[in-house]
């Protein structure tokens, strides 16, 4: 038979990052040594208590449909942590939980995206978005940085890229995959252009709660009502929380986008696994002691790793200041990233996503996910497999 295949399905780029992981995975299972960079999720294991929380509900029968947009509970604890730690009220009614943060992203654009609509993405961006974008019917539009600006668009450059046709502006602090934070003045000055042009933001905030060197992180939203009633805010449990395999990420939304989100999550997911949403209550209102640990242990990793790539010749990363990524510059070996990528795994056994997945070909993503003892490894065989180098 001639298998029907969508349009919009037909068009979609596989993700690039499965593909090295899954190749790495492949090799190692067959006995291979390697070394994987690849990782987007935490090495940690989801904290003791929330994991209890989760088990106890599955245990007492909490095992049916909730409401589409999650249990009364878990709404309330999450407009509960936007007025603790953002300082911005939001009514339970705003707050849609969906199953992970990516869900979140994509119901967001489906609601709110359509033909003819543009949607502004600064690159090197989470290779999810443009593809969510296309599947929505709308068209991308990429705003380029780079690593002298520490991959940050400014104000001047976002106006200018803007259109009778644009729609959503997608904001990502801390990024992935450059770990690049911008300061409370970045964000209002950018959401200041939002107001003026009326664009709507989706600001990306999973990574709010891994910082480095004193970065802080102030949501877009925060800065007034006007700043609010432009930003539906995504975050999730992935991260902060170690529950990637959880599926669980919400948003916060005026109130007019969370009622068409809340339709539309209802025909196509129904709701969010049950026993996962008590979960995250715990997540949500339990110990947040892991969290220094697991800082501590992560910035001692970024200091290694980001000292050692820069003594690497032809390579050259700044610092980043969140998430679990460095986003080293390969221009000075001669390779593009793919290339440098296979020929990586292929010579040295070492799993790296090429930055040409996220829309930036001179670079690499490092994830440092991932424990000491690898990353040295693995950055002595990245060493040597540079230095190696045909010119
Ligand atoms: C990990 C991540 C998410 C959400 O991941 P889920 O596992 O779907 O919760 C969203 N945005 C970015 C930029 C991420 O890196």
């Amino acid at each position: 038979m001639n298998h029907p295949i969508a349009r919009r399905a037909a068009s979609l780029s596989p993700s690039l990052t499965l593909a090295i992981d899954s190749k790495a995975k492949a090799m190692k299972a067959a006995g291979e040594d390697v070394v994987g960079f690849g990782a987007g999720e935490p090495d940690f294991d989801t904290p003791e208590h929330i994991k209890k929380a989760a088990a106890d509900a599955l245990a007492a029968g909490f095992t049916k449909y909730t409401p589409s947009s999650g249990i009364p509970e878990l709404r309330q604890a999450i407009a509960d942590k936007l007025k603790r730690e953002n300082g911005l009220t939001y009514k339970p009614s705003q707050v849609i939980v969906s199953c992970g943060g990516k869900h979140s992203c994509f119901n967001v654009i489906l609601a709110t995206c359509q033909e003819g609509d543009e949607v502004l993405i600064p690159s090197p961006y989470w290779l999810s978005y443009p593809e969510m974008v296309k599947l929505a019917g709308a068209t991308p539009v990429v705003l380029e940085t780079t690593d002298r600006t520490e991959f940050k668009v400014t104000p001047d450059q976002l106006r200018a890229a803007i259109t009778p046709k644009s729609r959503l502006f997608v904001l990502n602090s801390p990024s992935n995959p450059t770990g690049s934070v911008y300061t409370p003045e970045e964000i209002k000055a950018l959401g200041d252009v939002c107001i003026e042009k009326g664009l709507l933001i989706m600001s990306d905030e999973i990574y709010e709660h891994l910082l480095y060197d004193g970065a802080v992180h102030k949501s877009v939203a925060s800065f007034g009502p006007e700043y609010q009633e432009h930003t539906v805010i995504v975050h999730g449990f992935a991260k902060a929380w170690s529950m990637t395999g959880w599926r669980l990420g919400f948003l916060a939304a005026p109130e007019p986008i969370a009622k068409a989100i809340d339709a539309l999550q209802s025909h196509s997911t129904s709701n969010p696994t049950s026993f996962a949403q008590k979960g995250a209550v715990a997540a949500l209102t339990g110990s947040q002691e892991h969290l220094p640990r697991w800082l501590a242990e992560y910035a001692r990793r970024r200091s290694y790793a980001w000292q050692k790539l820069n003594s690497i010749p032809g390579i050259s990363c700044v610092n980043s200041k969140g998430a679990f990524y460095l986003f080293p510059n390969i221009s000075g070996t001669g390779l593009k990233s793919a290339d440098f990528c296979a020929r990586l795994l292929e010579q040295e056994k070492v799993a790296a996503v090429p930055g040409v997945a996220f829309g930036a070909d001179d670079y690499l993503r490092i994830s440092y996910a991932t424990s000491l003892a690898n990353i040295e490894k693995g950055l002595d065989r990245l060493d040597k497999f540079v230095r190696g180098l045909k010119h």
